[in-house]
């Protein structure tokens, strides 16, 4: 059977989401295909025994006040449909080195404010460091929104200014700015950076523009929950192409996209869940999955030449997390913030972070955990219901071949060991907390990799490197194949944010 599109979209990631919706919103026909039942990617949830988890979202940022995602919202009339509930403070950060607890609040005043409570001799430096980094994010949002000549007369100076500071340090790292500003005190970096991991597992890698950009949203405005869920953004991306006219199928793989005489896209062939190939032509695929993946949907000859432009490109992290159900609410048994990050012991500074997400690769030692996010949904109205109280998620860094190679029998076990050793470090921290845990699950790397079919298991596309030698171009939306865009983490960042703005690039690009 073969059927006639506008657009064909690989997959319902919110990238692949956001672009299917602007296409469609924009009056052309849209056919979404996914290969799961359910829409959504990592941005979904999952119900055991009557309770919602969530599992995705701890933070993002809100769509307002020159947030990238703004534009999203504002285009297809979401801002009714979806509610931003915020968050109360970033993190509390809990270490050994650090004494008591440390919150980092949001706003660059009150995070300035917190740095020199707690570290006096480092009050000039956290300014001068926040400065910084803003100068890169106002910089990079303002030119997202730039307009004609009577724009750049006005904006001039500001740019000018903003342009001193990254000019001067756009390649860097953030161990080189943090460096910069703190020296060798790895306390107050474990302060001001403890979400490093929801970036990249290594300091020395993770490009300072993009940390300042992404990081400088919720330093200026704090961390935002979608109530509901990330699944109620999904919905309603998904409800603006079935409200166009479009349609949105589960349960079908794309295996090939077709050409056409000039080589430009045609469409897809498809797998129906009853396991017939179905052919759906149109001129446009927005691919929600990754290059490697897309290659092996091309004609051989294409392969290689379709896959240069991402050569030398390392894939994000990816991660593995518990559900937990309560029989109390979390603040009754001692937790304090909607998000606490726990520093292990054997951590002496951000860099070795890079070591954690191999220690999965082994059973479970008490003194060698990685550091553990810990995000209490009781803390605000998270629109996550269920008999009991509302959920704790606990996430650290993963890698796949950390459960590759094992039996069946082996992968429960060490999946069993795991969710017990990270229940456990949680009552050590919140004594009485183990014995509150009515339902756990663990969703591993290979969880990752089987439910958002990305290679590796990656979360959040290719790793944010910071430019070795001359700086390349981001990476870009359309790729060497005419008419076929990429719409995913793979198109430029991931997170909540970076796929949308990757999806309304992609949406743009073949508008
Ligand atoms: C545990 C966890 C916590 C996270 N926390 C946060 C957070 O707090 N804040 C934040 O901003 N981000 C967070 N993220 C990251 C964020 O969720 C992802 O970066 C983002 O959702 C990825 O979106 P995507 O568009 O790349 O699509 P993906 O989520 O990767 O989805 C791709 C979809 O395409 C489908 N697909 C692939 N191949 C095919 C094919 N051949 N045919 C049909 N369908 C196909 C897949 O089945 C999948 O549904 C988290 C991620 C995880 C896993």
């Amino acid at each position: 059977m073969s059927e006639t599109f506008d657009a064909v979209v690989i997959g319902s990631g919110l990238g692949a989401a956001t672009a299917g919706a602007l296409y469609a919103k924009a009056g052309h026909s849209v056919l979404m295909l996914e290969r799961m039942e359910s829409f959504g990617g990592a941005a979904s949830r999952f119900i055991r025994e009557g309770q919602v988890f969530e599992t995705a979202l701890h933070e993002t940022t809100a769509p307002r006040d020159g947030d990238v995602k703004e534009e999203v919202f504002r285009a297809l009339d979401l801002f009714d449909r979806v509610t931003f509930v915020p968050v109360p403070e970033l993190h509390e950060v809990r270490a050994t080195a650090l004494g008591a607890p440390f919150t980092l609040p949001h706003g660059y005043d009150a995070i300035a404010a917190a740095v020199a409570d707690r570290f006096p001799q480092h009050a000039g430096a956290v300014r001068a460091f926040l400065d910084d980094l803003e100068h890169i994010r106002h910089l990079l949002s303002l030119t997202a929104h730039r307009g004609g000549l009577g724009w750049w007369v006005r904006h001039g100076p500001e740019i000018l200014s903003d342009l001193r500071h990254a000019g001067r340090d756009f390649g860097r790292s953030l161990s080189e700015m943090l460096d910069r500003h703190f020296g060798a005190d790895e306390t107050v970096k474990a302060a001001l950076v403890p979400n490093l991991a929801y970036y990249h597992d290594d300091p020395d890698r993770l490009w300072w523009t993009f940390f300042a950009v992404a990081q400088g949203e919720y330093y200026r405005h704090g961390g935002y929950f979608i109530r509901g869920g990330s699944t109620v953004l999904v919905k309603a991306l998904l409800d603006v192409i079935r409200a166009a006219g479009g349609q949105t199928r589960a349960g079908r793989t794309v295996h090939e996209i077709l050409l056409d005489a000039e080589g430009r896209a045609a469409g897809v062939v498809y797998r129906d869940s009853h396991g017939g190939l179905q052919t759906a032509r149109a001129p446009i695929v927005f691919a929600g999955c990754a290059p490697e993946q897309l290659a092996d949907m091309l004609p051989a000859d294409r392969r290689a030449a379709f896959l240069a432009p991402y050569d030398g490109k390392t894939r994000s992290l990816t991660l593995m997390q518990a559900s937990l159900a309560l029989t109390r609410p979390a603040a009754d048994l001692g937790l304090t913030a909607y998000s606490t990050v726990l520093v292990p012991d054997w951590m002496t500074g951000l860099r070795d972070l890079k070591d954690a997400a191999a220690l999965i690769g082994d059973d479970p030692r008490p003194d060698r955990l990685p550091p553990l996010t810990v995000v209490d949904y009781g803390r605000i109205d998270a629109g996550l219901p269920g008999p009991g109280p509302a959920p704790v998620a606990v996430a650290a860094l993963d890698r796949l071949d950390n459960w590759e190679g094992l039996s069946d029998a082996a992968y429960v076990a060490r999946k069993t060991a795991w969710l017990d050793a990270l229940i456990g470090r949680l009552d050590r921290e919140w004594p009485g907390f183990a014995q509150a845990v009515r339902l756990s699950d663990l969703a591993t790397a290979r969880t990752m990799a089987h439910w958002m079919g990305t290679p590796g298991g990656a979360v959040y596309g290719f790793a944010p490197d910071a430019p070795a030698g001359m700086p390349k171009p981001p990476t870009k939306v359309d790729t060497t194949i005419p008419g076929l865009f990429l719409a995913s983490a793979w198109a430029g960042t991931g997170g909540f944010t970076g796929v949308m703005v990757g999806g309304k690039a992609a949406a743009d690009a073949a508008l």
